[in-house]
């Protein structure tokens, strides 16, 4: 009773049949009553846990206040948290909508725009990479251009020229007269967690500088605290132009932000782009309140020390286990390990013995545990994998 079919559904999961009904902190209760150790947070979703009680008063007290006013009013829960994107990073200004493909395609328009907004509507080309994952729209699937999300689905965006990830050489070669930005995930997620060097990163930012195009970190996934700093282009030690993140920014709730800086602001004029539920006052008040949590003082730092012993526990973990674990990737919270079985079949294993995982390409199985997530936990994970690897997997 591995996978279920639900007939009045799209089939476009591969649903496993297991049904949660409750979810405490890092662990998720299903309808049997069994506890699971959640070590997906959806997918870099829950960063701080089910049900953390400050998000859950916040939406609790907006319910009974206030749901939707449309983008025609000022929204006061959406200026905040523009405001605190500002305050936090290099953003200078925000536009809040609903996910992260959502975000990404407000990004592609920017690009656009920027180029038009100068008087040269051909330099429209965006420099994306293989592997990279940016969501589901038209735009979003053209960009990463892979078979898997466009079959069928053509004809696809023009203007993305898709280089191999990592390789500065094939970038230098790509330099023309008609590229505007360049789109890069610079901890790919979906394609099972994949680094960028940061002098790699660096490299790509000066190519980018060289040449005017506009610089994209796409941090969806793996932005918003989940490596210890609010962004990861923070750690290459630069600015980039414009970042899209969602996923963890309200911690379930639909919320997604394209924020932008520099050059990169100040592009679009009231009708030029919106949202009708984007930016709404009660997914806003959770946002906000998830930055409540993590911009309190220390933080920050309590997620680089947990990120730093977990990364440390599934290293030795995984080396203990070399017959069944062949790499481990990633670092802090957003950590992957490259499985000798078949990844799914070892999510499985490990579900069936109380641990979630996200499978990725190239055969990893993802490890995003709320970054609320406890060293107790972190060993107890630890625990179950190598049981789990050693009993049977091997
Ligand atoms: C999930 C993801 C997206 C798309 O986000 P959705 O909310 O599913 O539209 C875009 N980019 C990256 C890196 C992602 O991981």
């Amino acid at each position: 009773m591995r996978n279920a079919a639900v007939p009045t559904l799209l089939p476009v999961y591969n649903r496993i049949d297991l049904t949660f009904v409750r979810g405490e902190g890092s662990w998720l209760i299903d309808t049997q009553g069994r506890r699971y150790l959640d070590f997906g947070s959806g997918i870099a979703v829950t960063g701080l846990g089910h049900c953390h009680p400050h998000l859950v008063r916040t939406l609790q007290e907006q319910a009974g206040k206030l749901w939707h006013t449309s983008n025609l009013y000022r929204i006061a829960e959406q200026e905040r948290l523009a405001e605190a994107l500002v305050a936090n990073s290099f953003a200078e200004t925000v536009f809040v909508c609903n996910s992260g493909a959502e975000a990404i395609e407000g990004c592609i328009k920017l690009v656009r725009r920027y180029w038009w907004a100068k008087g040269r509507p051909e330099r429209v080309e965006i420099v994306t990479f293989e592997g990279a994952f940016h969501g589901r729209t038209m735009a979003a699937i053209s960009a990463a251009g892979s078979k898997k999300l466009t079959e069928g689905c053509g004809p696809l965006l023009p203007g993305f020229r898709i280089l191999p990830f990592g390789d500065h050489d094939a970038l230098e070669r790509a330099i023309g007269p008609d590229t505007a930005a360049v789109l890069v995930e610079p901890i790919q997620g979906e394609g099972g967690i994949n680094i960028a060097h940061m002098d790699y990163l660096r490299g790509l930012k000066e190519i980018c500088d060289a040449n005017e195009w506009l610089f994209m970190s796409d941090e969806v996934q793996c932005g918003v605290a989940r490596t210890g700093r609010w962004f990861v282009y923070q750690h290459a030690g630069f600015t980039p132009d414009v970042v899209p993140i969602a996923k963890g920014l309200a911690g379930g709730v639909p919320v997604g932000a394209c924020v932008a800086g520099g050059r990169a602001k100040g592009l679009f004029e009231p009708g030029n782009h919106g949202s009708t539920f984007g930016g709404n006052p009660l997914a806003c008040a959770v946002a906000n309140a998830v930055l409540d949590v993590m911009l309190a003082e220390g933080f920050l730092d309590r997620v680089k020390a947990v990120g730093a012993y977990a990364e440390r526990r599934i290293r030795e973990t995984a080396a203990a286990l070399p017959e069944a674990i062949a790499e481990v990737r990633g670092t802090g919270l957003m950590l992957g390990i490259k499985t000798v079985r078949p990844n799914t079949e070892v999510a499985t294993l490990l579900r069936e013995a109380g641990l979630l995982t996200v499978p990725a390409a190239d055969n990893v199985l993802r490890l995003l545990p709320p970054l609320t997530v406890s060293e107790e936990e972190i060993e107890r994970a630890c625990a179950i994998i190598g049981e789990t690897l050693r009993a049977r997997a091997a």
